[in-house]
Parts: C-alpha cells; sequence; structure tokens
C-alpha cells in the first residue's frame, strides 16, 4: 500500500515540473505557476466531487468554471460521444455539409430558448458566440441598410470573454490591462446591479447610463446591447427588480438589438433552463456556452430571433464567418445527451430547490460571522461578501480576505473562487443535494473562522 502510494507520488511530482516547464496556463500568474507549479493535478470525478492525483477527494463548489452543470464522470456523456466518433467523429458544415447531431441540437435549443430564438450559429465556447453575436448584429443592421449601426454596449465589470471583441465588450479593467488590446466601437455602460458597488441605487431609472452612452454616441451608431442577465465573473451581481426589462424597453425605442449572455446562466444553472427566464425579457440574441456540454467538450452558439434569422437568410451572398468547428458532430451529440440528463433528472427543478438550501446556508453564515454581508443566491449561482463590521466598508484589501477564505477552503478540500479582495463565489453542479450543500457551508463555515483568527 505504502508503496503504491510512493509510485502515485512520484508521478505526480514528475507532472508537476513537466506542467512548471511546459504549460502555460489560462487566467493564471505565470511567474507563481512557472515557480510554484499547479495546486492541484485533477485526474478523476463523480458527481460534486473531483479527485487529485493521489486519490485525495474534493467538492467541486464551483463545478469548475459555472459549467459542468450535471456533475463529473457522467458516462452517458462519454458513450454518446463514443458512439458518435465511431460513426463520425467530425464532418464539416461548410456550404452545404450538415450532419445529424447538430440538427438535432439545433431543433432542441429552438424548443428549449425562450420566445421566437429559433436558430442557431455554433461555434467551440463562450467568446466565440459573443464575438458572432456582435458580428451577425453589425450584419443584420447593414442588411438592413444600416450599415453605420456598428458600435456594441457592455456593462461595467460585465465578462464576455477574452477573443478581442469579446475581451473589448467585458467590462473587467484588468483583461484589457493585459495585452492593451481592446478595439474599437465598444463602450461599457455603469450597470445599476444590486450586490455591486457601481451605479447609483437610488436612481430608479436603472437604464439611465445606457440611455446617456446611446444619446452621447447616437443612436444611429449603436448595433447592439450585450448583458449577462447576472453577472458572473464580474461579482455575481444581481439586476434588480425591473433592470433588464427597462434595458429591453431602452433598445426597443432606440432600435438597438439585445443580446442575453447566457454563457453561466443558461442550462439549469439560474434554476430555470435560461436565466433570462426569471424576468419577463425577449432578447434578439442569446449567447450559449459551457452547460450545453457540461463541460463535456467543447461547444458554444448564438441562437438568433426569428427576424434576424429571416433577415440573414434571405441574404444571397457567402456570409464569410464559420469556424472549423461550428457544428462539430461529436460536441453536438454530447450537448444533446447532456441536456436529455438535464430534463430526465429534473436539474432545472433540483437547482430550484437547492437554492433555498443555498440561501440558508449563507443566512446562517451571515448571522454567526459578523464579517459576511450582503449574500445573494439565483438557483446554484450564490456569493458572498467580506466585511469590516466596525466600519461597514469592505475589509482592507491588504488583508486579501476572499482569497485566504477560499485558501482555507482549499485546504479542507472546498474549491470555491474568489472575485476580487472581498467576494467569493459558490456555483456547485445542479446535481448537489442538501446534505452536500451542508456539508459545503460547514466547511465554509470552518474557514471564516480560520481566517477570523489570522486577523
Ligand atoms: N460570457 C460569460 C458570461 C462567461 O462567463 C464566459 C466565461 N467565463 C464567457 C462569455 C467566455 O466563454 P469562453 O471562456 O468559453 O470563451
Amino acid at each position: 500500500m505504502a508503496k503504491e502510494i510512493n509510485v502515485i507520488n512520484s508521478k505526480t511530482k514528475e507532472l508537476v515540473e513537466l506542467d512548471k516547464r511546459h504549460f502555460i496556463h489560462p487566467t493564471s500568474a505565470p511567474k507563481a505557476a512557472a515557480e510554484d507549479g499547479p495546486s492541484i493535478i485533477f485526474s478523476e470525478g463523480n458527481g460534486i466531487y473531483v479527485n487529485n492525483m493521489d486519490g485525495e477527494s474534493y467538492i467541486d463548489g464551483m463545478s469548475m468554471l459555472w459549467n459542468v452543470n450535471i456533475g463529473h464522470g457522467q458516462k452517458e456523456l462519454a458513450e454518446a460521444a463514443n458512439e458518435q466518433m465511431t460513426k463520425i467523429a467530425y464532418s464539416s458544415a461548410f456550404k452545404g455539409f450538415s450532419n445529424e447531431p447538430a440538427i438535432k441540437l439545433a431543433e432542441k435549443l429552438a424548443s428549449l430558448a425562450p420566445g421566437d430564438l429559433n436558430a442557431v450559429f455554433f461555434t467551440s465556447g463562450g467568446s466565440e458566440s459573443n464575438d458572432t453575436a456582435f458580428k451577425l448584429s453589425r450584419f443584420y443592421w447593414k442588411l438592413k441598410g444600416k450599415a453605420e449601426k456598428k458600435k456594441i454596449i457592455g456593462m461595467q465589470s460585465g465578462y464576455h470573454g477574452v477573443t478581442q471583441a469579446a475581451q473589448s465588450a467585458t467590462g473587467i479593467p484588468a483583461t484589457h490591462e493585459f495585452a492593451g488590446s481592446s478595439v474599437e466601437g465598444f463602450y461599457h455602460a455603469t450597470p445599476h446591479l444590486t450586490n455591486c458597488e457601481l451605479g447609483d441605487k437610488n436612481d430608479p431609472n436603472y437604464e439611465n447610463s445606457i440611455r446617456a452612452l446611446i444619446e452621447k454616441e447616437g443612436a444611429d451608431t449603436v448595433a447592439a446591447v450585450i448583458i449577462e442577465p447576472v453577472q458572473g465573473a464580474g461579482g455575481v451581481n444581481m439586476p434588480p427588480e425591473g433592470y433588464l426589462e427597462a434595458v429591453r424597453k431602452l433598445c426597443d425605442e432606440f432600435n438597438i438589438l439585445f443580446i442575453a449572455d447566457e454563457v453561466i446562466c443558461g442550462f439549469g444553472r439560474t434554476g430555470k433552463m435560461f436565466g433570462i427566464e426569471n424576468w419577463n425579457v425577449q432578447p434578439d440574441f442569446m449567447s450559449i456556452a459551457k452547460g450545453i456540454t457540461s463541460g463535456y467538450s467543447q461547444l458554444g452558439g448564438v441562437m438568433l430571433s426569428d427576424e434576424i434569422r429571416d433577415t440573414i437568410v434571405n441574404y444571397d451572398g457567402v456570409m464569410a464567418h464559420g469556424f472549423t468547428y461550428s457544428g462539430h458532430p461529436t460536441a453536438c451529440a454530447v450537448a444533446l445527451k447532456n441536456i436529455e440528463i438535464i430534463e430526465r433528472d429534473g436539474l432545472v427543478e433540483n437547482t430550484k430547490e437547492m437554492e433555498k438550501e443555498m440561501q440558508k446556508g449563507l443566512a446562517y453564515l451571515e448571522e454567526k460571522h459578523d464579517i459576511v454581508r450582503n449574500c445573494r443566491t439565483l438557483g446554484l449561482l450564490a456569493a458572498f461578501e467580506v466585511y469590516n463590521p466596525e466600519t461597514g466598508e469592505h475589509l482592507d484589501p491588504s488583508l486579501q480576505a476572499a482569497a485566504t477564505i477560499v485558501d482555507e477552503c482549499f485546504d479542507r478540500k472546498l474549491i470555491l473562487r474568489h472575485i476580487g479582495d472581498f467576494r467569493v463565489a459558490i456555483a456547485p453542479p445542479l446535481v448537489i443535494s442538501k446534505q452536500e450543500i451542508e456539508k459545503m457551508i460547514q466547511i465554509i463555515d470552518e474557514s471564516i473562522t480560520a481566517f477570523k483568527n489570522t486577523l
């Protein structure tokens, strides 16, 4: 037994060294990655649990990157991929070529998506989906004889990906500072979001900062507004009642398209199949990715309203936009099975049920720890913040409170994510049970206590 553990450990060590030398990690500190190596190398997963190379089990409290909605180790998805790969793993969808899984998935998505979002353009992920939404909105206006409608308005603290246009739409300064690579034509309005320090909470006209931007730039030059129903990577910021409806009305008033970025919110995460369904809003475009396959394969897409689809299909020329992997048969087969499981196992309903447990757990933490405030939960998308109880302000950034609490959780075998200096996000797989949520809350409780003891 002891020998076996040594063998595993030496393999882990070797992998760590190879990782440090050869693997440039995404959204990571390169110096720390090259010097320290990875903190964990995943080897297996089952439900909400993931194992490291030494067989130690962790709770995946973030569904990795908010995407493993049906949980880890779901063999049916492996079987769906195997079946499709054995038949034909990949085929092109360019110029008259098609495949059965992509066609069936397109139809399935049309049946699930709100309102008349009945057509889809497939991509490989969220950034590509948003870039596609921007290009298609410009293309739409061009076909309508309004080629000057090109500008895109995003929100401060909104996150839309890291390809050049998606990153330009992203309202998080660090993504722009990294390579100074924003492209022109993207603007950021101040979001009037609850749980977010941006915006004037006393202004009842939530959409005013977007209106001001449209009026300044000229509605004739604005193609679309892009918005996450709930901001994810920017801080798990919930929109106040009426906000999304007001933005929709504003778009109608100025003839501007509404892009809902559902990359995190889609496929059950918020207790509805799509996040926007929590409000009475119909988007013109809807970007999807992540939960469409629960991360078992790389797939994204943009859904189009009938008006946009009908305008585009009237175009006689070639639409010069398409990815090698648009409509990838294996990815689409995996997505179909993933959606089947979400529906068959009642995972949207479970998410709504577990929302209550999460709220209960966070209320307990807020009651017990005077530094915990501003808890929010929609479905299984949740966060809390850490405050200085004496001043009522966030804890001093130099304390690195959120990062330390997340580290303490990791030491206790729970994976969470901190956003900035004082927010901790929680987004477990949608298969989670009441007992498992209680276990997570217990670990967070102990981790907050451990952090407080360092003060
Ligand atoms: N939009 C949102 C709301 C996201 O959270 C993300 C990824 N976290 C993206 C877009 C980009 O997706 P991807 O990383 O698959 O390109």
